[in-house]
């Protein structure tokens, strides 16, 4: 059998012209098989691979070339530091969404601000939010029953007991609470979007992704519903697609918001944008 290092050469020299990061993804699946941190890659690298640890990656290298994203094959994807279950009910957890969970902390909230999440999949940025603020009560709604069974599963892992996951299409199951924030990763990809038919997207659920009227349609729906749960001067912030901050901005404008605001994520893209509801 062949070396950890001979493996993990042969499988990236494979992923080439199929991932951005083929080296990443073989080491990521190798440790994965083997069950060890990253540390081990480096230690023990001459080590022969057993037949059955062999096997197992290969058959993961060949998922991956068909395209199967590397968090899939895993199960678990890291998010604010956090690891979280995964599955093909919701979208992956993106590092861009780290970008919305700082702009949150980043806002003067009470202490023991009430937060709402709105189609939280597998609860990322809720339990992101969570894990800062022990004294927050965060609540956070998915309309897909198995996204709700991904999301709890999760909070149990993490043992974060401040947040109550709850099945809603958007507002509709929610009691008559209002927040001092509500955030939102909705869908906001257009249905024509040549996006939809690379990489990642094309494994994870088109009603986490898709939207209609430009992407746009979730996004309005929920600013304009949103007005009823907020706290006077509570905010609602959105991520969003990097073409859509100024279109965003003024739906906020146009339904009475204000101070609203884009913010960018580590790509330089706009991708958040926040307002106020008006006192
Ligand atoms: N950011 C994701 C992507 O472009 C889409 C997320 C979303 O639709 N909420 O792949």
């Amino acid at each position: 059998m062949p070396s950890i290092d001979a493996a993990l050469k042969a499988a990236t020299i494979q992923l080439q012209a199929h991932s951005d990061s083929p080296k990443l993804d073989a080491e990521v699946l190798l440790l994965h098989v083997l069950d060890k941190p990253r540390s081990y890659l480096f230690a023990w690298g001459d080590t022969p691979l057993s037949d059955e640890h062999h096997h197992q990656f290969q058959q993961l290298i060949a998922q991956r070339l068909q395209g199967h994203p590397v968090a899939h094959l895993t199960g678990i994807r890291e998010f604010w530091s956090l690891p979280l279950f995964v599955n093909n009910s919701t979208l992956i957890p993106r590092p861009d969404t780290e970008t919305l969970v700082e702009q949150a902390l980043a806002l003067p909230l009470p202490d023991n601000a009430r937060v709402l999440d709105l189609g939280t999949g597998t609860g990322a940025i809720a339990l992101a939010l969570a894990s800062e603020h022990p004294q927050w009560c965060v609540h956070a709604i998915d309309a897909s029953a198995d996204a709700v069974e991904l999301a709890r599963k999760n909070q149990q892992n993490l043992a974060l007991s401040n947040v109550e996951i709850i099945q809603s299409d958007w507002f509709n199951a929610l009691n008559d609470v209002k927040y001092e924030l509500i955030v939102s990763n909705p869908p906001y990809i257009d249905e024509h979007d040549p996006h939809l038919q690379q990489g990642d997207v094309r494994f994870e659920p088109l009603s986490a992704l898709v939207a209609g009227d430009n992407g746009l349609a979730d996004i309005e729906h929920i600013i304009c519903n949103a007005k009823a749960y907020l706290v006077e001067g509570g905010v609602l912030m959105f991520e969003h697609g990097f073409e859509q901050g100024e279109a965003v901005r003024n739906l906020f404008t146009k339904h009475g918001y204000k101070n609203p605001r884009t913010e960018r994520d580590l790509g330089q893209n706009d991708r958040i944008t926040l307002a106020e509801l008006a006192s």
